[in-house]
């Protein structure tokens, strides 16, 4: 359910420890989240997967872990110190600050109450801090406002020592920071959060030879092109993306590739696709280093909004490192006997709290039957895998859970709650999303088998405790449904 209210779910995430203010002891600070207990469990596994599906599945993509802090010179390659700037503007009838691209400044009117917005300048949202702690002789630097750049500026280094060629990637996760004049809509925009992003390398000859493109020609997404927009249309178009290559509404095989794969990255975690379309970046809009970018966008309770940018970056990051470092930035290509400087035809750039916040968004039930809010995450993204409870605290019932959590806890991420009734414990494993509920009763000690209780149906199963850890193996990894076990 993509419609939920996002102070709703920021209320929801900060009750269940999800996610919530940071510093809040002392009022906390616009933009700024901590990550509690259940949420650092979750935190990894949407970035586990990602890595897993972009990397390690992968022979053609490398990571790296750059630093944060960076030589000064890299932003001024890049362009950022120069023209990494946003426009402030404020509402002039309800006051309201708010930042806008300088082509929106005019057009765009006030997000709260549709007021006129007043242009208080233009700011470069880059963090700035200090290097040596002596101050005269110290120099400034910044945090870096994304991760991307580090990959082009170690393009010489990891090409040299992974021995890489063409068509490859290289990945990175990690935290990035923007002095955002407005951070909203919770983890939307924050100062602090985290990307994971690939610049991925071609010849630029191959802009059209994609070899996995077939991998995703059938692959129907709902595309808004430039075009559209211009001729005033705001609803996209479902097509596969042959169609859209034929079109030549995509122009390239490369960029409909990463396009397709990223849309594709949500639905294997089970989001919903029709709540995501690919949005072209309208001629006006594109960044200063980009030739043509497509955003995947989703449907929030606040609007279609960019979860990720693909910008066709061409050779320009490179050519710019190479002009500034004075260092060779190119790759020999045998077959044609010269050396090349590799384009970036889709440079897939992911928030990780903005895929949170959708795979929560998509999640979130409230289920009025049950009485409860029903999290229906993929098994892969839930913090908690299998909570176990004693019916009854006595009897032998509870040592025999704990036995049984002992040993479900070897194999999967899991809760032992002991306390409240079952129909209560129940519903706060429902609210964080537990896909599996294990309940030890009297039959138990007869037996020696559970019940297994499934999240999204409340149906139950009885197994043998000796088989326990393979059900629960093949039911998360969705070998078997549970209604096939159930037969
Ligand atoms: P926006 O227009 O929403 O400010 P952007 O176009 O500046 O985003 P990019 O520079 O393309 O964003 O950054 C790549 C990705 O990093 C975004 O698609 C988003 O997922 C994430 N991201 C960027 N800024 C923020 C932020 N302030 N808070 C959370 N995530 C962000």
């Amino acid at each position: 359910m993509s419609d939920i209210n996002i102070e709703k779910l920021a209320a929801f995430c900060k009750k269940k420890g999800l996610v919530y203010p940071s510093s809040e002891i002392y009022g906390g600070m616009a933009g700024f989240f901590d990550y509690g207990p259940l949420r650092s469990e979750e935190h990894r596994t949407p970035e586990d997967s990602w890595w897993k599906f972009h990397v390690q599945s992968r022979d053609d993509i490398v990571g790296i872990d750059g630093s944060i802090i960076t030589h000064p010179k890299v932003w001024e390659a890049s362009g950022h110190v120069s023209s990494f700037v946003d426009v402030a503007v404020e509402c002039k009838k309800c006051g309201s600050k708010s930042k806008l691209d300088r082509f929106e400044v005019g057009k765009v009117k006030c997000g709260k109450c549709d007021g006129e917005y007043v242009d208080k300048g233009e700011f470069n949202p880059m963090f700035t801090t200090q290097v040596g702690p002596i101050k005269k002789d110290s120099i400034k630097a910044y945090l870096r406002p994304e991760t991307a750049q580090i990959m082009f500026v170690d393009f010489k280094q990891v090409v040299e020592t992974s021995r890489l060629k063409l068509p490859f990637g290289i990945a990175q996760m990690g935290k990035a920071f923007r002095n955002e004049i407005s951070p909203r809509n919770f983890l939307f925009r924050c100062r602090e959060f985290e990307q994971m992003e690939i610049e991925y390398f071609i010849h630029p000859k191959n802009v059209n030879n994609c070899p996995f493109i077939a991998e995703v020609q059938d692959h129907e997404i709902i595309i808004l092109s430039s075009d559209d927009q211009s001729q005033g249309k705001t609803k996209g178009t479902k097509m596969t993306i042959k169609q859209a290559l034929d079109k030549q509404i995509i122009k390239t095989q490369w960029h409909a590739y990463w396009l397709a794969l990223e849309h594709k990255w949500f639905i294997s975690l089970g989001a919903t696709p029709d709540n995501f379309r690919i949005r072209q970046h309208l001629k006006t809009e594109k960044s200063h280093y980009a030739l043509d970018t497509w955003d995947l966008e989703y449907k929030f309770s606040f609007g279609w909004k960019e979860l990720q940018g693909l910008a066709n970056r061409t050779d320009y990051d490179l050519k710019q490192h190479m002009k500034h470092s004075k260092k060779k930035m190119t790759m020999y290509i045998q077959e044609d006997k010269e050396r090349i400087v590799p384009y970036v035809v889709a440079e897939p750039s992911q928030g990780v709290d903005r895929a949170f916040l959708v795979f929560i968004s998509d999640a979130y039930e409230d289920d009025k039957e049950r009485g409860n809010i029903v999290l229906k995450l993929d098994p892969k993204l839930s913090p908690i895998k299998v909570a176990v409870f004693p019916l009854v605290n006595k009897d032998g019932v509870d040592d025999k859970a704990k036995q049984v959590y002992k040993e479900v806890k070897t194999c999967f991420n899991s809760f032992y709650d002991r306390s409240g009734s079952i129909g209560r414990r129940y519903a706060r494993q429902d609210e964080v999303g537990t896909p599996y509920c294990v309940t030890v009763d009297y039959d138990t000690l007869k037996d020696n088998t559970v019940t297994i209780r499934d999240r999204d149906t409340t149906e139950q199963i009885r197994v043998k405790i000796k088989e326990l850890r393979n059900v629960l193996w093949d039911l998360l990894n969705k070998k078997v449904l549970f209604k096939e076990v159930k037969k």
